[in-house]
């Protein structure tokens, strides 16, 4: 591989755009986290999301401008630096928040010119727009519940009412699918990405060999997914104690041992471009819990809570 030299580099807004001499690959890196393994196996769970700067590795690279870039006063970050220029020929653009965790996805892409373009997202202020994903559908219909009713139709029906719910509040939602219809994991996370969405919800409903596991789960991918994922599995949480107050046994299952909010490389939630998180309402393959995401007016409670947690994060991030 030849190597790259970037030629020049300036601040746009919200945006970094820089000259180079090739289409190098690079990586983004968001620092720095506290981690946790609060879950057998899954070393990425993030205690807190913490970052002030993102990382940008760009391989192949062993020249860059010496100019740092100053970004516009609206903008989500503050200024950006070069680091270990031409080490193991690669060369590291560091980019730092003006405030600490206050980071909500980039958009990479090439311009007309040919210059490549790194745009952050501003804090979800106004034009709120999200995609809420109902998963499975079609010829695929999930998991199939302890009385024989279908994940995907579970799904859509929650996704459904929260979309009435988030309509009401003012927030633009669009749907990945209405109705019964099937679409892959890559057309899910392109239409997320088409579609220029401030957040990505995957709305799922849970299943288990061990039909006694029941309870509420919250999954993200990036670090800075993580404070979406809480606030709703919160308010889930809140909703299934509620619905289980005189069930003893059922109301000390909902939050699992870890907490619930967990790291997870689910495909569709595999994105950078927005906060992104999959939610397991509760476990189909639990016949109580299975009864009560059959009731519509419990759905109805659930998609109220997916809705309040969103709205929580909105408010928290203002
Ligand atoms: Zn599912």
């Amino acid at each position: 591989m030849p190597m790259n030299t970037v030629s020049a580099a300036s601040a746009d807004g919200s945006s970094v755009i820089l000259t180079l001499n090739w289409k190098v690959p690079f990586v983004s890196q968001l620092k720095l986290q506290s981690y946790y393994t609060g879950h057998a196996s899954r070393a990425f769970n993030v205690r807190k999301f913490t970052a002030s700067y993102i990382d940008f590795v760009f391989k192949y690279t062993n020249a860059v401008p010496d100019s740092d870039s100053v970004f516009g006063e609206n903008s989500p970050v503050s200024f950006a630096q070069w680091l270990d220029i031409g080490k193991d020929g690669t060369s590291t653009l560091r980019v730092f928040l003006k405030e600490k965790g206050a980071y909500y996805g980039y958009r990479a892409y090439y311009s007309s010119d040919n210059r490549l373009v790194i745009s952050f997202k501003e804090k979800p202020l106004s034009n709120k727009k999200i995609v809420l994903d109902a998963g499975h559908g079609g010829k695929d219909c999930g998991a199939i519940g302890a009385n024989g009713t279908y994940e995907s139709n579970i799904n859509i029906d929650i996704a459904e009412r929260v979309k009435n719910y988030l309509e009401n509040n003012g927030v633009s939602v669009v749907m990945t699918r209405r109705g019964d219809s099937f679409s892959s994991l890559d057309e899910r996370q392109d239409f997320a990405r088409a579609a220029n969405a401030d957040m990505f919800i995957a709305v799922h409903s849970n299943s288990s060999e061990d039909v006694s596991l029941s309870g509420t789960e919250a999954y993200y991918y990036t670090a800075f997914s993580m404070p979406l994922a809480s606030a709703v599995h919160s308010k889930l949480a809140g909703v299934w104690r509620e619905l289980y107050l005189n069930n003893s046994l059922m109301y000390d299952k909902i939050i699992p041992r870890d907490g619930g909010v967990r790291f997870f490389p689910y495909q569709v939630i595999r994105i950078e471009e927005c906060p992104a998180v999959l939610i397991e309402c509760g476990y189909l393959s639990n016949p109580t819990e299975c009864d009560m995401l059959s009731n519509g007016e419990n759905r109805e409670k659930i998609a109220k809570a997916i809705s309040d947690g969103v709205l929580e994060y909105y408010n928290q991030n203002k």
